[in-house]
């Protein structure tokens, strides 16, 4: 999983921290002197407070890029002045001299642990980053470049936004950008943004958001509008805090913050998890031991329905995370919906099944109060479902299987989540999953809750655990309605034929996962390696089919419904 360190208050402020020449430098930040060469092994970040120093391009090829393998493509282009603008040339000369790089940015492509990427990397010395054509050009080359070649794009934000002194020749850079990744995504190909300190206008409202992953060094500043313009606006003074990553991660504009020294070895693994090709001999399933498993599970004690629905509710009873760690390795967790929010209610990310990567995602409740009001007890809002359907079309888009563990006592019911279309996102994600070209398998872990759950569950396959429950409403709810006594929800639970072994019976689901007993922490291994035996089975017979074939099969299995 990726780092994801508390941020220092230091981080939150507006400093901007330059390096100076000699031994020592003093932190803007928190004012401490560093030994300068401590600070280069710590990556540039100071290690009295965290604070992160903006580096220079050479040092960032350095950082990321395999020794000796970057090769700069599209140098010494000519450069626009459409606005005949006073010193702009010779400014532009001079900056180039004084710094020794290009433009304010640097395209070209070299490999990272062995893996081949192409890389751009924005200058905020270079007028402030600021993008004009030859930035938009050597982008747009980059990008097209990559698309023929069939490569991946790393870009490096850093930027005031466009640039003033070209005019609208800057601004239509955004656009020509944009359209490059377009094409560039429409090949299938993967865009990996990397927001630095700090990304603003233009940028971000162009190249830098539009990243199938957006990751954020910790405590950059991104937004489309600066901090002094927003404040001149409203005139109030802003929060601390706003518009840093962190703000970002949790207002779901991007997946993840990654701290520069795990920005090498993430990015690495994010290529080679979208590079590589389904081995063969993996996702053999070993069909007699996991026969024999089903097989025994069959002469079980019999249990309540009431007692089933306890089970699913009890508190120690593995979520969704607890699977993913079990079956899977190598997990990346990505966050938010792009538009509002990370509703901690719903997780997902990429994984390995025997080096097979698929998309995984999950409701997940809490297990300490703490928890689970960050979890809003496992009851997503209109953003979790949201983020799980943009996670479900990027797995479409990197042909990976989708693996869902369903387990909610419901959608949230709350004002903000009618206000923000509960009704939509649920409606939206039974549409869009209906015809998704991956193979698509859900599994109701513990509470299946209601159309909060389905948004999960328009599966190719939808399996049960043999204590988990899938309702119409809850039983509660059921007595209430129907006989005006909550109290008789025992006696609900039997008519509503909510367990495992009813819905097997109605054709709602096709497998039931048998449990060690009690399902807790001491017994996941056990029941964990029998569903990874089952999802091998699924991912062995599924795979292979042709992606219209797989929206075919899940439109009549609801179909038949
Ligand atoms: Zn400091």
């Amino acid at each position: 999983m990726l780092k994801f360190k508390k941020t220092s208050s230091a981080l939150l402020t507006g400093k901007e921290p330059k390096v100076p020449e000699g031994l020592w430098i003093k932190c803007d930040a928190c004012g401490e002197l560093l030994y300068k060469e401590d600070v280069k092994q710590n990556h540039y970040v100071c290690y009295k407070c965290g604070k992160y120093f903006r580096i220079t391009t050479k040092k960032r090829l350095r950082m990321v890029m395999d020794k000796g393998s970057y090769e700069k493509w599209d140098e010494g282009m000519e450069s626009k002045d459409p606005l005949n603008y006073p010193d702009y040339q010779e400014k532009t000369a001079s900056l180039r001299e004084r710094f020794g790089i290009d433009e304010a940015v640097t395209c070209g492509q070299g490999t990272i642990h062995g893996e081949r990427a192409v890389v751009c990397v924005c200058d905020g010395r270079f007028l402030m980053g600021s993008m004009g054509y030859i930035v938009g050009e050597k982008i747009t080359r980059a990008v097209e470049r990559a698309t023929r070649e069939k490569l991946p794009v790393i870009i490096f934000t850093c930027s005031g936004g466009a640039r003033m002194q070209e005019g609208m020749v800057s601004l239509m850079q955004m656009a020509k950008t944009s359209a490059a990744l377009k094409r560039h995504s429409n090949a299938g190909l993967l865009y990996i943004s990397v927001l630095t300190d700090p990304t603003t206008g233009g940028v971000t409202a162009s190249f830098a958001m539009l990243g199938d992953i957006i990751l954020a060094e910790p405590g950059a500043l991104v937004g489309f509008a600066g901090p002094r313009v927003i404040e001149q606006t409203i005139r109030q003074k802003l929060p601390e805090g706003f518009q840093r990553a962190e703000f970002l991660l949790e207002h779901g504009l991007i997946d993840n913050i990654v701290e520069r020294e795990e920005l090498k070895e993430t990015l690495a693994k994010l290529i080679v998890m979208h590079n590589r090709v389904q081995p063969k001999e993996a996702l053999i399933p070993n069909r007699r031991k996991s026969s024999v498993r089903l097989e025994e599970n069959k002469r079980k004690e019999k249990v309540s329905a009431w007692e089933r629905v306890q089970r699913a509710r009890a508190q120690d009873r593995p979520g969704a995370f607890e699977y993913i760690q079990e079956i899977f390795t190598d997990f990346i967790e990505f966050h938010g919906d792009r538009h509002f929010a990370d509703d901690g209610a719903i997780v997902g990310g990429i994984a390995y099944l025997d080096g097979c990567p698929v998309t995984v995602i999950g409701q997940q409740k809490g297990k300490t109060t703490k928890e689970n009001i960050t979890r809003n007890f496992g009851m997503p809002s209109p953003e979790g479902y949201r983020k799980s359907l943009r996670l479900m079309k990027q797995a479409q888009k990197f042909h990976r299987p989708i693996i869902c563990f369903v387990d909610t006592p419901g959608a949230f019911c709350g004002m903000e989540a009618e206000e923000r279309g509960q009704g939509e996102a649920i409606a939206r994600n039974l549409f869009e999953m209906s015809d998704l070209t991956v193979p698509v398998l859900s599994i109701v872990i513990g509470e299946g809750g209601s159309g909060g759950a389905l948004a999960l569950a328009v599966g190719n396959e939808v399996w049960m655990m043999e204590n988990s429950t899938y309702t119409i409403l809850s039983p509660e709810g059921f007595a209430s309605i129907m006989w005006k006594d909550a109290s008789k929800a025992s006696k609900a639970a039997e008519g509503m034929r909510v367990t495992a072994e009813d819905l097997k019976e109605l054709g709602i689901i096709e497998k039931i996962i048998p449990e060690a007993q009690p399902a807790n922490a001491q017994n996941i291994v056990k029941i964990a390696e029998i569903m990874q035996e089952e999802i091998r089975r699924f991912l062995h017979e599924y795979l292979p089919l042709e992606e219209g074939q797989l929206a075919i099969q899940r439109y009549e299995r609801f179909r038949n419904m």
